[in-house]
């Protein structure tokens, strides 16, 4: 997420003393406390299922309306007050709405931005346990590597809150339904963050961070029992890329409907992205820098072989196909008879 410049007054300060600083009358308090708890359960959870190497850190608020979040050098995790409001007030529609009535319909009001909390904390936390700080030192401060981060950290957050909806909803939705509600929570926290669409910065557009958050959906195992499929070639996940594409245009479409047009339109921006290869210059990005966060946090790193590995496979079995060529014609010359 936007790191920011500590330049105002704005103090950093344990979640207890923040939740302090909230009139006790009304619901904010309860709802911002709810949130958080949400949040800090969920980096338990995360710490679980990625097996991570280092203590679930503690979360501070920093009393800024800026809306961002970052990864202290102490080692802490530090949310903005905008964005903890941030996730508090977008609009969203009820999930009936956009996904039918597959959507889950035991969601509690604050759902969403309980989830989409997770998801924000869930991203820094990845920065941590897969020590970019590290890799950054080895690699260097490089745009296409701080991208790298960027985007192991939106896909982590991202099975995060997969396997917490699998946790939740296991029982009464089928697994290409919670795909899909998935998508929608992630979509409406995300799209609103203030800042995000001009894919200025490290940080890639709105288009292109939710084109492979869908991707990711689409492609994690239901269960440790499913062959794994990060090239998405199976039918099983290209339907379910369908599905998730289905929703996340869904999507959209209401939010331009509520928005205006200004925003842009991001079918005709995926299509573009698609079609200049801008998909795959990241997972690019991405391939150079995760064997280095492999071998620094003991965690299998997935993810889609890029074209440039692709690429090199073709050519290595070329080279081994000529070579296997030279030596059969080599023996039938020497087992010529004379
Ligand atoms: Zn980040």
């Amino acid at each position: 997420m936007e790191d920011f410049v500590a330049i105002d007054d704005a103090r950093t300060i344990p979640i207890e003393e923040y939740l302090g600083t909230i009139p006790s009358e009304g619901y904010r308090r309860a709802e911002t406390s709810g949130l958080t708890d949400f949040a800090l359960f969920f980096l338990d959870l995360m710490a679980r299922n990625f097996r991570v190497s280092i203590e679930v850190p503690p979360v501070f608020v920093r009393t800024t309306s800026r809306v961002g979040a970052e990864v202290n050098p102490l080692g802490f995790i530090v949310v903005t007050a905008g964005m903890i409001n941030h996730c508090l007030d977008a609009k969203w529609p009820q999930a009936y709405e956009i996904l039918g009535n597959k959507a889950p319909a035991v969601v509690g009001e604050n759902l969403v931005a309980r989830l989409g909390m997770a998801w924000v904390v869930g991203h820094e936390f990845t920065h941590m346990f897969h020590f970019h700080h590290e890799v950054e030192r080895r690699l260097g401060n490089k745009k296409s590597v701080q991208r790298a981060f960027e985007h192991d950290a939106d896909l982590c957050a991202t099975a995060g809150i997969f396997r917490l909806l699998q946790h939740m909803f296991g029982q009464v939705m089928s697994d290409t339904d919670i795909r899909r509600y998935a998508s929608f929570v992630l979509f409406w926290i995300i799209r609103s963050i203030p800042d995000n669409n001009n894919g200025a910065g490290i940080h890639p557009s709105f288009s292109e961070r939710f084109f492979h958050i869908s991707l990711k959906l689409a492609i994690l195992q239901e269960n440790s029992s499913e062959i794994p499929d990060p090239n998405a070639r199976h039918p099983r996940t290209i339907a379910r890329i369908d599905a998730i594409l289905e929703a996340a245009v869904a999507c959209e479409h209401a939010y331009q409907q509520r928005n205006g047009f200004s925003g842009g339109s991001y079918f005709t921006e995926w299509r573009k992205y698609l079609s200049v290869n801008g998909h795959t210059s990241i997972t690019r990005d991405w391939s150079k820098v995760s064997p280095w966060v492999q071998w620094l946090s003991g965690n299998q790193v997935d993810m889609p072989t890029s074209i440039l590995d692709q690429r090199k496979i073709v050519l290595e079995e070329r080279r081994a196909k000529k070579l296997k060529r030279k030596k059969q014609s080599l023996a039938r010359v020497k087992n010529r008879p004379r």
